[in-house]
Formats: C-alpha cells, structure tokens, sequence
C-alpha cells in the first residue's frame, strides 16, 4: 500500500476492502523508516518488535469480524516527552539518556485502547525548549521539505514524521509553539488544544500552566479524530476539564458559510516574512471564497507577548527541571565526591545550553528581589492579554494569522542568536498564555518550496469549530505535493 499521504479514513478503507492488512502497513513503515530516518533523524527509538506483534493481533480480531475503533492500526508517532511504559523516553536530553517510565501517559493509553500502534519516539528539543529542533542532544531533526532546513520545534520529529510519512499520525506538545511551528515549516497539520482540554498526565513537565499535548496529521479530519481520542477529564491531572467532548469528526461538513473571520491588525506588521504574508493573505482570501466574513480585530498588547511567555516559561521550567538531580532520574555523573557535586556534575554534563540558559532566566526571575518586577508583572501581562482576546472574540468567531515570522530556515541560522530564535515564536506564545486553541494548516509554498503554515485560533474550547475551518479550507484548497524524498 502506498504510504505517501497516508490518512487513516484511506487506510481503513484500504482495511475494510481487504486491500492491506496492519502488518503490511507497519512493515512498509518501517521499511520506509529504515531507509530515511538517517537523512531526517526523526525517531530516537523505534518500536518495532512490540508495533509488529500488536499488528498481528490486530489483524486477527479485524479477521474474527471487529469493528474498525477510531484509530485501529494507525502507526503513530509519539514525542519523547511523552512517557511510554517500559519505553525509553528522554525528552531528548541526556540527563534521561536511559530512562525508561514505569508507566504510559494517559494519551498514550488513550491512543492504544483505540487501536492505535505505536511505531517510535520522535525527536525533539531537549525538554520541548526550542522552535527549531536543533537543541537536542540527539542531533538535529532535518526538513523533509529540503534537508538543509529546520523542520521547526519542539515537536521537529513529530511533525517531519507526519511529513515524510514515517507515521500517519504523531503526538507533538505544544508549550509557546511546539505543535503548530514544526506543523507549519513541515506542510502537515498541527492543533494545540484548549488548556485543560487533553490530560498532561506523563507529559514530562516544562511550563505546567501552558503545555498540552495535540495532535500533527496529514490533514484536519485525522487531528479531529486523535483529539476526539485523547481529550477528556483524566482524573490523574486535576487541570483537566470536565467539560464534555463533542464528536469533532461530526463538525466537518465542509461548510463554513457566515463564519466570522477576525484578522488582527497587529499581526501583519514589520518582520514578517514577505512570502509569509503574501500567503496568509491569499489564505485568507480563500476563506472569504469559501463564504467566511472577514472582520478587522485588534490585540493591542501581543507586542509584550514573547517577553511575557519567556518568563513565565522559564520561571515554571525552572522550577519543574529541579527534580533532574541524579538522584531518582537517568544519568548521575559517576565523577562526584561529595551529595552537592554530585548534583552540581549531574546537571551541568546531563543538561544542554539552552536548557542551562532557561533554568538561570527563571531562577532570576524568581527570585527574592526580582520576582515583583518579572514574574509578578508577566502575570499581570497574561491576564491583559487574556482580554485582549476575550474582546476580540466579541467580534468573530476565529481569529486567523500566521504561525511563524518567517518560513523554515537553514540549519545553524540561528542557533548563535537564543533572541533570533525566540522571535519565531511570535504568533504563537500568545495563544498558551491565554489558553485557548489553535491549529496551524498548510498555507502553500515559498518560491523555494518551502512549507508556510496558517494560523486560526478559537474561543476556549472551539476546537470543533477550528477544525471544521480546517477542513473546509483543505477540501477547496488541497495541497497535493509531498517531499521529493
Ligand atoms: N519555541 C518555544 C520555546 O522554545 C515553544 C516550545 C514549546 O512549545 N514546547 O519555548
């Protein structure tokens, strides 16, 4: 079966006609995964023998007569910060080099009682901090668009493996970005639900008031099942929300006519990428065809946005990276006299630059004499900007933007410059500060054939009415390319 554009209502067909089998399908996965993962350096564990086997199993309950379940035999991908049973998951870091949870996360359980198989564990930044995949102590995720390119981060291997179909679907977390950057510079789908909407039980932890865990796929409908699958309340993380879950398969029936499309005004300003915004706006012409209203809406104080996310962030890592001391975790540095060096050698040989550098901002920020001044004040930020979008959500029903500044850039460019880098996260830190949901669907290309991402950001909890806008824009306007890998 061919795995290029992959989607799991293919696949399923392809089942259900008797077409393929779940093991043919995972054997072609990993046969495509053996020949590109040396080029992409997408999987840092591949779970080959437990994904064939439970293919099999599949395959003979699916003989005995079952019902296909949502994500039955669909190869997935899941982040390495995510934790798998018995499966190494070290958020690309050394300090958890070999570390091997002795428990799944709750969406991975959700995954699996689903049918889903899980084929890897992707790469990403160390502890999900970056935005371009280059900060993992595994080496560099590559564009599968053009290797030369950043694949964008956190979740670069997530998002590549969607893109160079060496998955069908992944899970990627998204703390200022980490789903829809890499969703937008690898041309796939990426959705960073609503805080509280999926549970971030077995998440490892980076910025506890703004992580979740979403979905990357080929297209809207397959998101719209993985979130179906894995939102919910999970009586292990009290955050999560109660709030029912609505059939968001159901929500797509391509029409989205009198939708109310809010373009803020902000966001098509200095910096941006002219390619970038060449694009966003024909998007958004697109919608308007397709029947949307477009309304102007402002968000007066997204200016403060990036300096806002980079000390809450920081100030909530700092205080959730404490536990990686040696002592209960991974790797412990051999080469200490005393309980302090121990710990001192542990983090400093266990943990990588820019996780040091996050640890210092937040620790400063924190601390006695500063922390009215930075931490106090960003909180004070966060709520403004949180109105910010309450109003405009007054005047529409989706706000639409770009993902990213700019389109997947080079290898090295910007890893000398931690500021340079931040700045790509522009246009979306906002929406973890705030909490509410947002998707990234591809936009068209660069000249170079380069993938841009479109940004459209609900009320909290609308996911259904992002991806019903998602899908309507991708039936009229369907991408049909694919990396020439
Ligand atoms: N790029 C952002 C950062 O470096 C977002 C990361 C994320 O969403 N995990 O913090």
């Amino acid at each position: 079966m061919e795995l290029v554009g992959l989607t799991v209502d293919k696949f399923h067909s392809a089942l259900k006609s008797g077409e393929t089998t779940v093991e043919a399908v995972c054997k072609a996965t990993f046969d495509r995964i053996e020949k590109l993962n040396p080029d992409l350096n997408v999987y840092l564990t591949v779970t080959k023998d437990s994904a064939l086997e439970r293919a099999r199993q599949l395959d003979q309950q699916l003989a005995a007569g079952a019902e296909l379940s949502p994500l039955f035999g669909v190869p997935t991908a899941i982040k390495d910060n995510i934790c798998t049973k018995d499966v190494r998951t070290t958020c690309a870091s050394k300090i958890l080099d070999t570390f091997k949870p002795p428990y799944s996360a709750t969406v991975v359980e959700r995954l699996e009682a689903a049918g889903a198989v899980v084929v890897g564990k992707a790469n990403c930044d160390e502890f999900a901090m970056g935005s371009s995949n280059e900060n993992s102590a595994y080496g560099s995720v590559r564009n599968p668009w053009n290797l030369e390119h950043v694949p964008g981060g956190s979740s670069g291997g997530s998002a590549a493996a969607v893109a160079a179909d060496l998955c069908i679907v992944a899970l990627g977390s998204d703390t200022g970005g980490s789903v829809r950057e890499p969703a937008s510079f690898c041309g796939v789908t990426g959705l960073k639900p609503t805080y509280g909407r999926v549970s971030r039980y077995g998440l490892v932890a980076f910025g506890s008031s703004l992580d979740q865990v979403g979905p990357i796929s080929k297209n809207a409908a397959d998101s719209a099942r993985v979130l179906g699958v894995i939102a919910g309340r999970d009586w292990h993380d009290s955050t999560s929300s109660e709030i029912s879950v609505p059939d968001y398969l159901a929500a797509l029936t391509g029409d989205i006519k009198g939708l109310k499309l809010g373009v803020p005004k902000e966001a098509f300003v200095e910096g941006l990428h002219p390619e970038v915004k060449a694009r966003i706006q024909e998007s958004i012409k697109n919608f308007e065809s397709l029947g949307a209203e477009i309304v102007e809406v402002s968000l007066p104080h997204s200016e403060y946005a990036i300096a806002d996310y980079y000390i809450i962030a920081t100030a909530e890592a700092s205080s959730n990276l404490a536990r990686y001391d040696g002592v209960k975790y991974g790797f412990r540095d051999a080469d200490a006299k005393t309980l302090q060096e121990m710990y001192k050698k542990t983090r400093d040989h266990g943990f990588g630059s820019e996780v040091k550098r996050r640890i210092m901002l937040g620790t400063y920020v924190l601390s006695s004499g500063y922390y009215d001044a930075y931490y106090l004040k960003a909180q004070k930020i966060r709520t403004i900007l949180e109105q910010d979008f309450r109003k405009a959500f007054e005047a529409c029903d989706l706000i639409v933007m770009p993902t990213a500044p700019v389109p997947p850039f080079k290898l090295g460019e910007k890893t000398d410059d931690p500021l340079a880098m931040y700045l790509a996260d522009i246009y979306t830190v906002t929406i973890n500060l705030v909490g509410v949901p947002g998707i990234s669907i591809p936009s068209g290309f660069t000249s170079d054939g380069l993938p841009i991402g479109c940004q459209l950001i609900a009320p909290h909890f609308e996911e259904a009415r992002l991806l019903q806008a998602a899908d309507a824009y991708e039936r009229s306007y369907p991408s049909n390319r694919y990396p020439n890998i």
